[in-house]
């Protein structure tokens, strides 16, 4: 059982709701810190679609992270947290263009480009307004993250970025356009990479696309090679902090930087994944025919992954006095069969009210949250500000 939880301040507070721990946070981001010092020339940018609690992303840009965006919201969002605007990258395959004179206006670092179409609209909106964008162009490298298939994403039958092939073409039309100016190449391969390994492809196939660009005489200023470092789910107490020091060994070994060249990093779930839990409380233990159902108060609408991706949460009973054991479908209140978090899970036996926290529910948590069955949305809330409570 986990030592890491403020059960007393956790048990007065309306259930679902997610619970941050910023001491484990801080941790982190001090491990991301060590794993990159030396190297002046490595960015990490912090993935905001994986958890934009406000709070957090204070913290996260307090630490010096700069963030990486896929709408202008989340650009909203990183702004009003302390972003500096030249940390802010912007990605995504459908910008409209108000998102995309947001981050004009803004003076934003880079344009993830993904499309030629886009590009053109960049530049009309940049032209508008006297400005002059820099972008980056997705390219998508064709390799295998070995991940689910809905987080797979550097694929080519994917929808994501522009065909190896049609990396120069997209890069001398940058270049004829005035408002625009290309400053790199743009990467991510997908989502819970748990082997650094699977980055080395990744390395090589840039190597690749560098040398065409060498003999096309064209200089990238930036490399960005995207997020994807997974987190254990399975253990999180043994592996609470991700191996940063062995990912990013990965890049330094294995990618061939130009003199100056800077390399961007985009982590998502790495940085805030194993920071927080949904707390819930058990509303009913059931007596199935052949099993028992634990009953909670919490539902896809508050943690889909399981739903969505089939993904693992630990579950713990925190409030249980006893050591006897009993194994539980664990399910939330959704009408739907898929509302299931996991089946045939030992716990110790739990009854009504017993509070139960999904571990490792940081990134893709509270961010997915629906209003589906007209529940409303779980809150979330650190430990200081639980503490700072009447
Ligand atoms: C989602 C995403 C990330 C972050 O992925 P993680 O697996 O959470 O690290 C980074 N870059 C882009 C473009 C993304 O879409």
């Amino acid at each position: 059982m986990s030592d890491t939880f403020p059960i007393d301040l956790l048990r007065t507070e309306p259930t679902p709701f997610y619970y941050y721990d910023t001491r484990l946070l801080a941790d982190t981001l001090a491990a991301i810190k060590a794993a990159t010092a030396g190297d002046a020339d490595f960015h990490v940018h912090y993935a905001v679609k994986a958890n934009a609690h406000p709070e957090l992303l204070h913290y996260i840009a307090e630490a010096g992270l700069g963030a990486d965006c896929v709408s202008g919201g989340e650009i909203r969002a990183s702004l009003s947290a302390g972003f500096p605007a030249d940390s802010i990258v912007y990605a995504g395959v459908g910008k409209s263009d108000w998102e995309i004179a947001l981050g004009l206006d803004a003076d934003i670092f880079c344009f993830n480009v993904e499309s030629l179409p886009e590009l053109e609209v960049i530049n009309e909106l940049a032209a508008a307004r006297g400005r002059t964008a820099r972008v980056a162009f997705r390219i998508n490298p064709n390799v295998d993250a070995h991940t689910h298939a809905n987080i797979t994403t550097g694929l080519n039958e994917n929808k994501f970025g522009l065909a190896m092939e049609d990396m120069i073409p997209a890069i001398r039309r940058a270049e004829a356009l005035s408002h625009v100016r290309f400053v790199g190449l743009h990467f991510h391969i997908g989502s819970q990479i748990e082997d650094v390994r699977t980055f080395i492809p990744l390395c090589e196939r840039i190597n690749e696309l560098q040398d065409r660009l060498d003999a096309e005489d064209i200089r990238a200023e930036l490399i960005n090679v995207g997020g994807g470092l997974g987190i254990d789910y399975v253990t999180p107490d043994r592996t609470p902090i991700p191996d940063f020091a062995a990912y990013f060994a990965v890049f330094r070994e294995h990618l061939k930087r130009r003199p100056g060249q800077s390399v961007h990093f985009e982590l998502g779930r790495s940085v805030v994944g194993q920071c927080g839990s949904l707390i819930a409380r058990v509303l009913y233990v059931k007596e199935g025919h052949s099993k028992k159902f634990l009953i909670l108060d919490a539902g896809f609408t508050d943690l889909i992954r399981p739903a969505l991706y089939q993904a693992h949460h630990c579950i713990e009973n925190l409030t249980a006095d006893t050591t006897a054991t009993e194994r539980y479908d664990v399910v939330g209140p959704i009408c739907e069969s898929s509302d299931v978090f996991d089946r045939q899970v030992e716990l110790p036996v739990s009854r009504r009210g017993d509070l139960v926290a999904l571990r490792s529910a940081g990134a893709y948590g509270e961010v997915m949250a629906s209003g589906y069955n007209c529940r409303e949305l779980p809150r979330g809330y650190t430990d200081a500000l639980l503490k700072g409570r009447p």
